[in-house]
């Protein structure tokens, strides 16, 4: 099966890859629509926590042994689930044979950045088959950026066409972007009003949606991350080139009108502080960032590993100031979010997870607040768990969301 054929049986709908669409008309849910809505949630089930028993799907589910089966039949006759074997259970400690989700359908996950565009192919389930990058040394036009991406998806035609099947391709802007796919504004990148997702789409001949690089690692860690046990979590990423926000509730992304909610890297918290790349002064996106400490350091980049060792290290007083100046301002925003929000857990990932290691005292403080009238809370504080294998699936997640939602719709047919 050519990727053109897969691409082209999808209806590119509206972008609300976060929530399962709700199909029912009226009051009326007909048996066909029960039926589907039980098919997403197995599927979803497998996706998200990998092999499991019928048993345990039917706990899970509240589905009975008979429609379970019935269900996983129709699964696995689509190939999109596979048996496997589960984990033994305590007590008999004997593997059986369950369910997973078939890691053969696959997904593109591309993401561009203004130093690198990276390709990921990950496969249902969340597996990352494999992962080409190029590196750059200005940031991309968004022609160049398309010229790079397809040439990078060329390079693993073969080993899709030969063994895999492809559903479509998700990509993660450092900007907004809106519903169609269209980049309203990336700083970073210096694009504006641009229909990336489109011509992405044209240059691949695959089903592209796009989407804001923050929200899309918010769901990811919501799904396979440190806040896979939380229904509301705030997740915050930063980088040298700003911080971007993420708000899950109710295991929703939080979009907001046009898909532009979260954009917390933009909170002001000095009026009076440094230019920001949106153009106003003080955003927490330009007060709390590498670049001073990485200019102290004398370094020009460091990853995030790089940078936990260098700063652990460091002794030089301008080094401590500079981070106990940064660890404050994000201290005062996250106690303001935690206020606005009221998350079970905060993720901070990137340079903001090093901040974390940095400081974890202080910034455990921050996020213990009590709000007026409200007894002590509990808010979980973590550190991205998955870091860069995270930003690899992450885009993958937005091109599985149809067949999440409509396993019988939307499921590529076994190529036999
Ligand atoms: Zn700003």
């Amino acid at each position: 099966m050519t990727m053109d054929e897969v691409g082209s049986a999808r209806d590119r709908g509206t972008a609300s890859w976060a929530g399962a669409p709700s199909r029912t008309t009226g009051t009326r849910t007909t048996n066909e629509e029960v039926r589907q809505q039980n098919l997403s949630a197995v599927l979803r089930l497998v996706h998200v926590n990998g092999a499991l028993s019928r048993s345990h799907i039917g706990a899970a589910t509240g589905l009975n042994r008979s429609t379970i089966t019935a269900l996983v039949t129709e699964l696995l006759d689509l190939g999109v689930t596979r048996e496997a074997e589960t984990a033994p259970t305590g007590r008999v400690g004997r593997p059986s044979l369950g369910v997973a989700a078939d890691d053969a359908v696959v997904a593109l996950g591309i993401r561009v950045e203004p130093d690198a565009v990276s390709v990921a192919l990950v496969g249902l389930g969340g597996t990352v088959h494999s992962r080409v990058r190029h590196d750059l040394s200005s940031p991309p036009s968004p022609r160049r950026f398309v010229q790079i991406a397809r040439s990078l998806v060329d390079g693993m035609r073969a080993d899709i066409d030969r063994h895999y099947r492809l559903v479509g391709a998700g990509l993660a802007v450092p900007g907004l972007v809106d519903e169609a796919g269209t980049v309203v504004v990336a700083p970073p990148l210096g694009w504006r009003r641009e229909a990336i997702a489109t011509r992405l789409e044209r240059a691949l001949g695959i089903q592209v949606t796009a989407g804001n690089d923050a929200s899309v690692g918010a769901m990811a860690e919501a799904r396979f991350g440190v806040g896979r046990d939380a229904d509301n979590l705030l997740y915050l990423g930063g980088g040298l080139h700003g911080i971007g926000g993420g708000l899950v509730f109710d295991r929703t992304l939080l979009r907001g009108t046009s898909g532009f909610a979260g954009e917390l890297g933009h909170t002001v918290v000095d009026p009076r502080g440094a230019r920001c790349a949106c153009g106003r002064r003080g955003c927490l996106s330009a007060e709390v960032n590498p670049a001073p400490l990485l200019e102290l350091l004398g370094r020009r980049k460091l990853d995030e590993d790089e940078l936990d060792i260098e700063l652990g290290v460091a002794r030089d007083p301008a080094i401590t100031a500079e981070l106990e100046r940064q660890v404050d301002v994000l201290s005062l925003a996250l106690t303001n979010f935690v206020n606005a929000f009221a998350p079970e857990a905060v993720i901070l990932s990137g340079y903001l997870g090093v901040l974390l290691a940095a400081s974890r005292e202080r910034l455990s403080r921050a996020v213990h607040v009590d709000p007026v009238g409200a007894e002590g809370r509990h808010v979980r504080l973590e550190r991205a768990h998955m870091r860069s294998r995270l930003m690899q699936l992450a885009p993958a997640e937005m091109a599985f969301a149809p067949l999440l939602a409509d396993p019988v719709g939307l499921a590529p047919r076994p190529g036999r």
